[in-house]
């Protein structure tokens, strides 16, 4: 069966909580054991001193290492990217860094392509060099050689430790090669030593596209976004197989930053819409890009779908073999600057000039001003993230109501 038809039922029995159809929110921080012996052995599994035994059942220990709400919004999240485990997070900020300082050790030196969002640009160039490791960025036009010349060029190839990437990258959507990554990898890794590939897929996941299959080892995504997806809760998550979940995890439980089972519980019940909710807001991109590349206002659109006319043969290959549909973020340059993009923005009524994405609403924001302020100045004009750029997050409302609101707000500009 697909994921989305087994969202609503997948990992939870109804008989072991008195029926419920739903699964109720277990808030509880702690559990009970029916015997001493019973405690014991969920302690040697729980802290990896004893494997489980085939048809052994677990029981629960305490919130901070397994509860209800989180293990079944796991499961069912394990669905969409077909991944042995996932660990869900507070917030994707705190899925990432646990996998930045999970992977990485003080002399080792990470990769990363750039721009990334903001929160983990921070941490990779502020936390991370503090703890004494280095890193180096690419960007989107980088061939397979230009990358691997950067690393060496740092004299730490031997102490690669972790490839992260984002694909499109935000805010113009510019793609980068899971599969170029997968071989740089491989060039660096050996037999004592693997290199760990981690995508950051908010952008287009877990619908449309999946980074495991492409040769990543790890997902990360901001389920802020599209996965909880009705802008009321912050949580991340990370996916991946058995054996390098099982460090995340490990991590995890000891800085205490899993998801509460209130903000799992709120998980779940988005995941039933997700894929309805993910397909309306594509079908409303391809509206509200086409409104947009035919509007006299405006220069430029940068939305994936445009690639085939648009795009170079590599950005071709790379949209057709990695992505399933172009999306929901469209961004534009509006002709003028930031008092054009200002007045756009500043007139909108159906949409919110807010931050976030991937939510129900259509929200639009100033990425030069906004979410991309302290990206350093040529990295932003290499990525076109100029004054006249404005990013929209297309949500699940009638298109022709989005579109009536922009051709509005555009008329509001003077030309
Ligand atoms: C929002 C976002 C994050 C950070 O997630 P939080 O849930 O806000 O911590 C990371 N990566 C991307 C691409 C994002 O959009």
């Amino acid at each position: 069966m697909r994921p989305e038809s087994l969202m609503m039922t997948y990992g939870y029995k109804p008989s072991l909580s008195e029926g419920s159809l739903k699964c109720p929110i277990f808030q509880t921080s702690t559990f009970v054991f029916n015997t001493a012996a019973e405690g014991k052995r969920f302690f040697e599994v729980a802290y990896g001193l004893s494997e489980q035994k085939e048809g052994e059942e677990m029981g629960l220990i305490y919130s901070r290492l397994n509860n209800p709400d989180l293990e079944i919004l796991e499961t069912r999240l394990c669905l969409w990217d077909k991944a042995e485990d996932c660990a869900v997070f507070e917030s994707g900020m705190s899925a990432i860094s646990t996998v930045m300082m999970e992977f990485c050790s003080p002399g080792d030196l990470i990769l990363y392509s750039r721009p990334v969002y903001g929160g983990t640009d921070h941490f990779i160039n502020n936390f991370l060099k503090k703890m004494q490791i280095d890193s180096v960025g690419f960007s989107p036009d980088d061939t397979e050689e230009q990358v691997i010349a950067k690393i060496n060029a740092t004299g730490k190839g031997d102490r690669l430790a972790l490839i992260h990437i984002e694909t499109p990258a935000n805010p113009t959507n510019a793609l980068i090669d899971i599969e170029m990554c997968a071989n740089i990898k491989k060039h660096f890794s050996t037999a004592e030593r693997a290199v760990i590939l981690s995508v950051d897929n908010t952008y287009m996941g877990p619908i449309w596209q999946h980074p495991l299959k492409h040769g990543a080892d790890l997902v990360l995504y901001s389920a802020t976004k599209y996965i909880g997806g009705h802008s009321d809760v912050i949580a991340g998550a990370c996916l991946g197989s058995k054996a390098l979940m099982a460090r995340v995890k490990g991590l995890r439980t000891f800085l205490g930053n899993m998801a509460s089972p209130h903000t799992s519980w709120m998980l779940m019940r988005s995941l039933e819409t997700l894929k309805v909710r993910m397909d309306q807001q594509a079908r409303n991109a391809i509206e509200v890009a086409n409104f947009l590349k035919n509007h006299p206002k405006i220069e430029k659109v940068y939305y994936l779908g445009f690639i085939d006319e648009q795009g170079s043969e590599r950005e071709k290959k790379i949209y057709h073999n990695q992505f399933l549909s172009a999306g929901a973020m469209i961004s534009f340059d509006v002709k003028g600057g930031e008092k054009e993009a200002f007045t756009f923005l500043d007139n909108l009524k159906l949409i919110k000039l807010a931050v976030s994405l991937g939510g129900t609403e259509s929200l639009a924001e100033h990425p030069y001003t906004m979410t991309h302020t302290d990206v350093p100045l040529d990295v932003k004009n290499a990525m076109s993230i100029t004054e006249k750029l404005v990013r929209i997050s297309v949500g699940v409302e009638y298109h022709a109501d989005i579109i009536a609101d922009m051709e509005q707000a555009l008329n509001c500009i003077q030309s």
